[in-house]
């Protein structure tokens, strides 16, 4: 038997499955790749929201990554919550000399409005953490807090791709999906251009996607597709499980990985 890709999520944990390594975890094994984790911060959450937020000691996070790196290997890494600048930092600093692709997910607030990243870390994430990372997945609040443009149509995300290439990610996508009509996400590296439109579903039971769609996307690169490949088939994916998606809780519920 062969075994299948390793790909490593770097994140923290979302209590009610939905989101975080849980969602990450949940995209890997869907799409055949085996998942290992680095546990950065512990929420309570649910589908109301997150009700509290613990971060792990940077001990605890670099032993993670020494434990999964040194033994196992990793095929591809993905990172997402990682709270303080102390945490973007270091896993920054961890990711400089991997030898497999980094999927970027620069996570700052819940589409509830929590707060998943600490405002002075976001200096380290345009420094440190977007120039280790081979396709960086930031959502339209992302972009703004990153790039400070606010984007309202296409022809901003192409100047905000553009503006979050200087930090030094390789590729790019600019999700659009909080944009109305379509949910369209241009992938650039600065030469091509790729738009990737599909439609909406009229589902609110979203919670996850971006955890979702930059998992989907280390388990494409770590089985060896290149960047544009693996982002369209990830949207795909995400696509799918976002018109599965279902009610859990009062709330939001989560999108789902089993259709
Ligand atoms: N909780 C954790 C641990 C996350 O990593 C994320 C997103 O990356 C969220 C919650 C937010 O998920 P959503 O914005 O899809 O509700």
């Amino acid at each position: 038997m062969t075994a299948p890709p390793r790909v490593l999520t770097i994140a923290g944990s979302d209590s009610g499955g939905g989101a975080g390594i849980q969602a990450d975890l949940k995209t890997m094994l869907a799409l055949g790749a085996h998942g290992m984790s680095v546990l950065t911060a512990v929420t309570a959450q649910n589908s109301l929201g997150v009700q509290g937020a613990w971060e792990l000691p940077v001990e605890a996070v670099r032993a993670q990554y020494r434990s999964v790196v040194d033994d196992i290997g990793v095929q591809a890494v993905k990172t997402g919550m990682l709270s303080s600048p102390e945490l973007v930092t270091v896993v920054a600093g961890l990711l400089s000399d991997v030898a497999a692709p980094v999927v970027v997910d620069p996570v700052s607030v819940s589409k509830h409005g929590d707060k998943l990243l600490a405002d002075d870390a976001l200096d380290a994430v345009r420094t440190a953490l977007l120039p280790v990372a081979t396709v960086a997945t930031p959502n339209l609040d992302e972009v703004a807090q990153l790039t400070g443009i606010t984007v309202t149509d296409e022809a901003g995300m192409r100047r905000a791709a553009a503006r979050l290439l200087t930090y030094g990610p390789r590729w790019v996508v600019v999700k659009g999906g909080h944009l109305p009509g379509e949910a369209t996400d241009l992938l650039t590296d600065g030469e091509a251009e790729h738009w990737l439109r599909a439609p909406r579903h009229d589902n609110r039971h979203t919670h996850g996607t971006g955890c979702t769609l930059a998992s989907a996307i280390a388990v494409g690169l770590a089985q060896g597709h290149p960047v544009p490949d693996a982002v369209c088939r990830a949207k795909d994916y995400v696509t799918a499980a976002i018109a599965a998606g279902f009610a859990l809780g009062a709330g939001v519920g989560p999108v789902d990985h089993s259709w």
